[in-house]
């Protein structure tokens, strides 16, 4: 008895230290839409729960945290890599983004992934690179939408694409990109509904610098430049009760004015709809907004501001 007790343990011991290797091991990797619709058509006959984390790569603390809490709340989860060329406005942006697709695979193997989607351009926009048409209302006027024309038509173009073919119970999105998160929301309730839209928080580095695929673009010393957001983001928070709306943002663009980064714009707007505020009784929750850039990289961030 004792040495099949002994027998167990160490066997169990194995298995246990051999899990993550096995996890890794069962990831699969699609290229094809046709591949991922197949194993996702497995799936849901199981009547497993599907997660799914949209991403271009170049993988960070803040994309894992995602696949992380998908990992948390279904059963299999899809990510996807892939620069979505229609949501780039400016081509050096789109040829610069970081591409590390190898590194991303490897990262993910030790995540909460069960499967990686890896399509290239034609797969997604056979012939034509070309987005289709959302209304996106008063989201695409202002702030990013004002500022890059196209890109969130771009976005929700890749993200309905994506939400066609994998078709999954919940998708996971960060609140780094605030605006997108809308966009996303409004094109789903659209055009599927029963698919959930999560929202989670910006992961930060030790300092306070939003994490974001584009840092790997900056040099040391304009990561130490780009924390001038954040520090800014943060005074405004506690100037609330004593500043209205237009004093705090007319304070901000006259730092940047005194600071290396190239303000593009400070807005601080309602966090439901985005409707800039004039007074702070206009919203029950407040967000405030900032593009700028740093170099020649564009960076944008966002927090609540109560
Ligand atoms: P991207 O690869 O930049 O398109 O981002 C893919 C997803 O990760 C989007 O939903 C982003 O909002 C989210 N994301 C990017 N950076 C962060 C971050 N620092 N913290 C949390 N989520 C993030």
């Amino acid at each position: 008895m004792k040495c099949k007790i002994t027998t167990f343990l160490a066997i169990s011991q194995h298995i246990i230290i051999a899990l993550p290797a096995l996890k890794a091991l069962l990831m699969l990797v699609f290229r094809k839409a046709s591949g991922l619709t197949s194993q996702i058509d497995l799936f849901k006959r199981q009547k497993l729960k599907i997660g799914f984390v949209p991403t271009m790569g170049a993988l960070h603390k803040g994309h894992l945290a995602l696949v992380n809490q998908a990992a948390s709340e279904n059963d299999k989860v899809v990510v996807s890599i892939f620069v979505n060329p229609t949501q780039f406005n400016n081509p050096n942006d789109l040829a610069n983004y970081p591409r590390t697709e190898a590194e991303d695979i490897e990262k993910l193997k030790s995540s909460g992934c069960s499967a990686i989607f890896l399509p290239d351009v034609e797969e997604l926009y056979t012939n034509t690179i070309r987005s289709d048409h959302f209304e996106l209302g008063h989201l695409d006027k202002i702030m990013e939408g004002l500022h890059r024309p196209g890109h969130f038509q771009g976005v929700a173009t890749v993200v309905k694409r994506f939400f066609d073919i994998i078709n999954p119970h919940k998708a996971y999105f960060g609140k780094k990109d605030y605006q997108q998160l809308l966009v996303v929301k409004r094109m789903a309730e659209k055009y599927h509904p029963d698919i959930k839209i999560a929202g989670y928080p910006t992961e930060r580095d030790e300092k306070g610098l939003a994490l974001s695929s584009r840092n790997n673009l900056l040099r040391e010393s304009e990561k130490k430049e780009a924390l001038i957001i954040y520090q800014n983001m943060l005074w405004a928070k506690e100037q609330v009760e004593h500043m209205a709306p237009s004093e705090i943002k007319k304070t901000i663009k006259n730092n940047f004015k005194v600071s290396p980064l190239g303000l593009e714009y400070v807005e601080i707007a309602d966090a439901q709809n985005l409707i800039p505020l004039k007074n702070w009784d206009e919203a029950k929750q407040a967000r405030i907004f900032i593009a700028a850039y740093c170099g020649e990289v564009r960076l944008i961030d966002n927090l609540s501001l109560f």
